[in-house]
């Protein structure tokens, strides 16, 4: 035992000499050196094999090494490669683009002059064909330039001081006769106090909103389109926008592919409303360019929101809105049945400390009028959508000819006629209107003539009518 644990010689036996107890243990010593003998034996052999084992590894890895280093380097070569074919695609793209527009701008301009000649129906019929499918290819054509443009790395956004409230009023001035000629309400609502003198792209920014609100407006079939404008809370250099409809919506599977070029959600009936499926490519790459980021929310049915934020830095602080001062504690009532004007009136005269009613309809709003002068306070100005009151002559309004109207003053809100200019009061009598889409720098310019202002003699009223409240 003693020269086996010295040497560690496993092959040592002990001679069996007796049968007796110690003759037993020597079989018994013997049977346990001969099994660690072959243990030892099977562990040298797995080493000298696990060796060779690792070494074969060692080989087949570097193998495989190189072919991944091959690999990745052809993968190197082949992406430099469709990059360059890529950017001299887009590059062809925005050449060609630019190349095609411009005898498209002529073949318009011809066939605008043309429209204005003597025609008759069927050359009118067909000039104004021409008109027409000349304006979408050159929309397409304009279109086809932007994203080629920016995937080509050429487009360059230039920085400029602006009026933020401008830009996005300007949006909806261009937007709002469509909306409302479909029976919608629109209406931009800036946050209260926000900073608005701003500096960015604000040419890019319009072509962002007006593809978004185009797009409410084209997929929105009933309720109201409401442009939301505030300051990031932690960050006021980042302002935040965001498109809301009230239209058929987005389902979830189609949301993921939205942002990207020549993607229309099914052309579902309904939805086939023309378009090249760029608008929002392009809106995606713009925001990106510009360092923000969008995102949707929408099912199906139930309208959908856009939402993106912009880095536009501050140029200057909010305004004091002391001229306003005159509307503190005075009563307002608005009653307009669309729920998005409701909500830009409410914000704004409740920013500036009047006491405010609302009315969707015309009973809610004769009921408020009443009840206001059986209180013995009676509004100091009703904003009026025009067709709440009967009476109205075309889209004149008259208000009802109740006594005690006599202490209200009256806005009326009405969409613009053909020919019209701003909003602003008539020089006779009428009432004064306030055009939708509602700046609220007009509804400003508005108001310190309207409350000085002796209240309105108000105009004839249809005999008989609405007696019930008269
Ligand atoms: P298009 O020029 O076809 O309008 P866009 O990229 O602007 O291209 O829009 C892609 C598709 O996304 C549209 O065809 C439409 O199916 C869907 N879409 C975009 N905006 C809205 C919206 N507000 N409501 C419902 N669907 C929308």
């Amino acid at each position: 035992m003693m020269r086996i644990s010295r040497n560690q010689d496993f092959g040592i036996r002990v001679k069996k000499t007796t049968n007796d107890e110690i003759g037993i243990l020597i079989e018994g010593f013997n049977h346990m050196l001969a099994q660690i003998e072959l243990r030892d034996r099977l562990l040298t052999n797995h080493r000298s094999h696990l060796e060779e084992q690792v070494s074969e590894r060692t080989i087949e890895l570097s193998g495989a090494n190189q072919k991944l280093k091959r690999t990745v380097s052809e993968l190197e070569k082949a992406k430099a490669m469709a990059e360059k074919a890529n950017r001299t695609k887009s590059r062809f793209l925005a050449n060609i683009s630019h190349e095609i527009r411009t005898p498209m701008v002529g073949v318009l301009g011809m066939s605008e002059l043309l429209l204005q000649t003597p025609l008759d129906e069927r050359q009118l019929s067909m000039a104004e064909t021409v008109c027409r499918s000349g304006e979408s290819l050159l929309a397409l054509l304009n279109d086809l330039l932007d994203l080629s443009r920016i995937e080509a790395g050429k487009l360059t956004l230039q920085e400029r001081d602006f009026e933020l409230r401008r830009t996005v009023e300007d949006v909806l001035d261009l937007l709002g006769e469509k909306a409302l000629a479909k029976g919608l309400d629109i209406a931009c609502i800036l946050q209260q106090g926000m900073v608005t003198a701003r500096s960015g792209d604000f040419v890019r920014l319009r072509q962002i909103l007006l593809n978004l609100v185009g797009n409410s407006i084209k997929f929105t079939d009933e309720g109201e389109i409401v442009l939301r404008v505030w300051e990031s809370p932690e960050r006021d250099s980042v302002v935040f926008f965001e498109v809301s409809d009230t239209g058929i919506g987005i389902d979830s599977l189609q949301q993921i592919t939205i942002f990207d070029s020549f993607t229309q959600a099914d052309n579902l009936e309904g939805r086939n409303t023309g378009g090249s499926g760029l608008g929002l490519a392009i809106v995606k790459q713009l925001i990106d360019l510009m360092g923000g980021s969008i995102e949707l929310e929408s099912r199906p049915g139930q309208g959908a929101k856009f939402r993106f934020s912009l880095r536009l830095e501050k140029r200057g602080s909010p305004r004091s809105g002391s001229d306003m001062l005159l509307l503190e504690n005075t009563r307002i009532l608005v009653a307009a049945p669309g729920r998005a004007t409701r909500s830009l009136l409410t914000e704004f005269f409740e920013a500036h400390g009047c006491r405010l009613q609302t009315a969707a309809d015309r009973l809610t709003a004769l009921q408020e009028l009443e009840d206001a002068k059986n209180e013995g306070r009676p509004f100091d100005l009703a904003l009026v959508e025009g067709g709440l009151f009967p009476g109205e002559k075309g889209e004149s309004f008259t208000a009802p000819r109740f006594n005690y109207l006599e202490s209200t003053r009256f806005i009326l809100l009405g969409r613009r006629r053909s020919g019209e200019g701003r909003s602003g009061i008539p020089p006779s009598d009428e009432i004064p209107t306030l055009y939708k889409p509602i700046r609220i720098s007009a509804l400003e310019e508005m108001i310190p003539g309207i409350l000085q202002k002796k209240p309105h003699t108000l105009p004839d009223f249809g005999e008989g009518e609405d007696e019930s409240v008269g």
